[in-house]
């Protein structure tokens, strides 16, 4: 272990007290969303530390890299974190959706199981970063998202951190980072949907690589309410 960059430190102190806070001002009611390529693992790690009652959503799309699935629950296993696997009405789902309709099938691998979760809660953090593309590039710490008709707050701590501050992170309080990421995955997604990046890259240029889609829908679909 060796001891964080100190603006580094200082970004990391910043996120561990406002979870601090939201866990204790919604406590029951705050769910973490992860993926365990990156920032994900910061945040579950944060989780590990402060209260381990806070869930960690996983979805399990059924088409995960074998190095995630298995990293996830080394992780759980590690960390003590309670990681919740949310699955898809896998029978109903064609396999090879990803290839002729991608945008129904992260619905349905995606979106609506996190949809349904998420009804049990009022906030939602997640990992996402400005810096990971441009489609998130004006994303704001905390949002309002509309969720089955109802509001809930979605927060996003990591907004203003970079790749740099994830692996130092990482790297100060000895939490293994992602096998794949030494593979030259730099956004680490569903196996048929996802590539390796090169340099001069963004970190998502990996995702449904050579089609237009640059998201699975469940950061930009839930618009706020119109009369919220
Ligand atoms: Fe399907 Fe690909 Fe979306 Fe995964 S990322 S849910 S395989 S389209």
């Amino acid at each position: 272990m060796r001891p964080p960059h100190v603006a580094c430190a200082q970004k990391a102190d910043e996120v561990e007290t406002l979870l601090r806070f939201l866990f204790r001002a919604y406590e029951g009611r705050v769910a973490l969303s992860a993926s365990f390529g990156g920032g994900g693992i910061v945040l579950a790690h944060m989780v590990s530390r402060i209260d381990l009652r806070v869930p960690v959503l996983f979805l399990d799309t059924g088409f995960h890299f074998p190095e995630t699935v298995a990293f996830k629950e080394r992780f759980a296993q590690r960390y003590g974190v309670h990681v919740v696997d949310l699955s898809t009405a896998l029978d109903a789902t064609p396999d090879a959706l990803y290839s002729t309709d991608p945008d129904r099938c992260c619905r349905i691998r995606k979106v609506e199981p996190m949809q349904r979760a998420l009804a049990d809660f009022d906030v939602w953090i997640t990992a996402l970063r400005r810096e990971q593309s441009e489609t998130r590039r004006s994303i704001n710490v905390v949002d309002v998202h509309a969720v089955g008709g109802r509001s809930i707050l979605k927060v996003m701590p990591l907004a203003h951190w970079t790749r740099r501050d994830v692996d130092e992170y990482l790297a100060a309080h000895d939490v293994p980072s992602h096998p794949l990421l030494e593979r030259g995955y730099t956004s680490i997604g569903c196996w048929p949907c996802t590539r390796p990046t090169v340099e001069g890259e963004s970190e998502r240029a990996g995702r449904w690589s050579g089609t237009a889609k640059t998201e699975c829908g469940l950061h930009s679909i839930w618009a706020p309410p119109p009369h919220d």
